[in-house]
């Protein structure tokens, strides 16, 4: 018996690190499970990982930046099992490091438009189905970055800052009716996203954790299902840092 028996769970940017992790961990947990992400074979990828395990998965492709294909996502991912019960808004990207006045404004708005923008979007159209279903529960992908300031990568930190603010205000938008709305907010994850920075060494000592090691997207997924899980029935408008003591320090 898993926890998400019989339930259905949509993650976007699962078609590789953290986003990946969290798809095989509903899939392990028995859910039903729709790996999104604008990368088509490492998407198809995450599916056949899953199936090989014994789970069960389907691949569509999304860029969540955009409306009508967020809106025909979440149409997909209700069509493909006749219901919808946790979504994961995880795609996101980093943008390259530079001080702020060196940011390109498409840089700005593509970064945006993506990591915020997109949330929204996917929440925008998967909060209809959880409330005609009488309820569900939704996790975004923030980061440290949206508690802390990172240096060098202020559209960043705007971006997951914004995630968390909609998260909160999301939380009380839906809290009497039974939509959860949290958010996980990692450290530094062993995943492509941070193997690409053009510029590591322009990162401050302080965005090493205490436990000097970087997460792995297991410990991300880990807390991505917990939320989603009946343990936290009580829990809503919660940024969950995880992040082997990097922030506190
Ligand atoms: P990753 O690069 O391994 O995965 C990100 C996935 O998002 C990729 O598969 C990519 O194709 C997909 N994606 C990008 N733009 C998309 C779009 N427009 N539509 C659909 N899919 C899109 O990176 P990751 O580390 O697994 O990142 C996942 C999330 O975690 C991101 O939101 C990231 O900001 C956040 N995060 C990562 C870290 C870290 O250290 N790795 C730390 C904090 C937060």
């Amino acid at each position: 018996m898993g926890k998400f028996d019989g339930k259905v769970a949509l993650v976007t940017g699962a078609a590789s690190g953290i986003g990946r992790a969290s798809a095989q961990a509903f899939a392990r947990e028995g859910a039903s499970v729709i790996v999104a992400d604008i990368q088509f074979d490492a998407g198809r990828e995450t599916v056949r990982l899953i199936e090989e395990a014994g789970g069960e998965a389907k691949f569509i492709e999304a860029d969540i930046s955009k409306a009508t294909q967020a809106e025909s996502l979440v149409d997909g991912a209700t069509r493909a099992w006749g219901r919808l019960d946790y979504a994961h808004n995880n795609a996101g990207v980093l943008g390259t490091a530079k001080p702020t006045h060196e940011i390109d404004e498409a840089d700005w708005d593509r970064l945006l438009a993506i990591n915020l923008k997109g949330v929204w979007l996917c929440m925008r159209y998967e909060v209809p189905r959880l409330l005609e279903q009488g309820g569900g529960a939704i996790v975004n992908t923030s980061s440290t970055a949206g508690i802390v300031g990172i240096q060098a990568l202020a559209a960043y930190t705007a971006s997951k800052h914004g995630v968390a603010g909609l998260t909160k205000a999301a939380a009380l938008d839906y809290a009497k009716l039974n939509i959860r709305v949290n958010a996980v907010c990692p450290g530094g994850v062993d995943t492509p996203l941070i193997h690409n920075i053009e510029h590591p060494e322009s990162f401050p000592p302080q965005a090493m954790p205490a436990m000097k090691r970087l997460g792995t997207p297991e410990d991300i997924a880990n807390a991505v299902v917990w939320l989603c899980s009946d343990d936290a029935s009580y829990v809503t408008g919660h940024l969950m840092v995880v992040d082997g003591a990097m922030t506190v320090q």
